[in-house]
């Protein structure tokens, strides 16, 4: 994409800064995902007077081997509740459909409609789903859910969507306050995150919040695709703004 393009986007649609935004929700698949993909953004915008809810589109009840359903969403709920108070989330509203993708895109949006139109969100955040390779219906239901009622159901142009779980992230959140927080989030979520994989996950996060924290002169960062809803259909240079 030619650069005096992308260069004249940022001038006449500059994307807006998501740490200044008060009222945000974010629509997550799983128990987890909102702690792995921005615990330390949503800590950071709590600490700064955000009222912060959580939309959890799955029970996470396919989430742990050798167990039952019914026992699997149990604890990964109470496991979830727990991250959510480690980060200050003010409501945690669970639709509940069935952790693996056998439900339709169309219900959830339905379900996200009402709730974008009853909270009034400014933000939302949730998982990209044209992450390249993603595959996990979840996650590609929930992003596409999320996106199509921003666009169709929730009349507001000037709402940025941030996506998490993104290779193209255009915004960079300093967390490097909340980076301990984030963690004791994570592996709070005990049946996901043993100790066997603890470290390396750590590292991993590590090296990245590293690598997003250089671009921003800051120790620990975490990336997002910010666009606002005209960038989500029919805009050719999207995938490079
Ligand atoms: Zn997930």
């Amino acid at each position: 994409m030619e650069k005096e393009m992308i260069d004249f986007i940022h001038k006449a649609l500059p994307l807006p800064n998501i740490e200044e935004r008060k009222n945000v929700v974010c629509v997550l698949p799983h128990p987890d995902d909102g702690e792995i993909g921005a615990g330390g953004t949503v800590a950071k915008l709590k600490s700064k007077g955000a009222t912060v809810r959580y939309v959890l589109v799955t029970d996470g009840g396919a989430g742990i081997r050798g167990k039952s359903r019914e026992e699997t969403k149990k604890i990964r709920k109470k496991e979830q509740e727990t991250a959510a108070s480690i980060l200050g989330i003010d409501e945690i509203r669970w639709l509940n459909y069935p952790d693996g993708g056998e439900y339709e895109l169309k219900n959830v949006r339905e379900n996200l409609s009402e709730i974008f139109n009853d909270i009034k969100p400014d933000l939302i955040i949730t998982v990209d789903p044209f992450l390249p390779y993603e595959s996990h219906p979840d996650h590609k239901i929930c992003g596409l859910a999320t996106i199509q009622t921003l666009l169709f159901d929730y009349h507001n142009p000037s709402v940025p969507i941030a996506f998490f779980f993104t290779a193209y992230p255009n915004q960079f959140i300093c967390v490097e306050k909340q980076w301990d927080k984030k963690f004791e989030s994570i592996f709070s979520h005990k049946s996901q995150i043993g100790p066997e994989i603890a470290e390396i996950f750590k590292k991993y996060f590590e090296t990245k919040g590293n690598i997003y924290g250089r671009k921003i002169g800051c120790k620990y960062a975490e990336g997002f695709k910010v666009l606002i809803p005209l960038m989500l259909h029919a805009f050719e240079e999207t995938l490079w703004i």
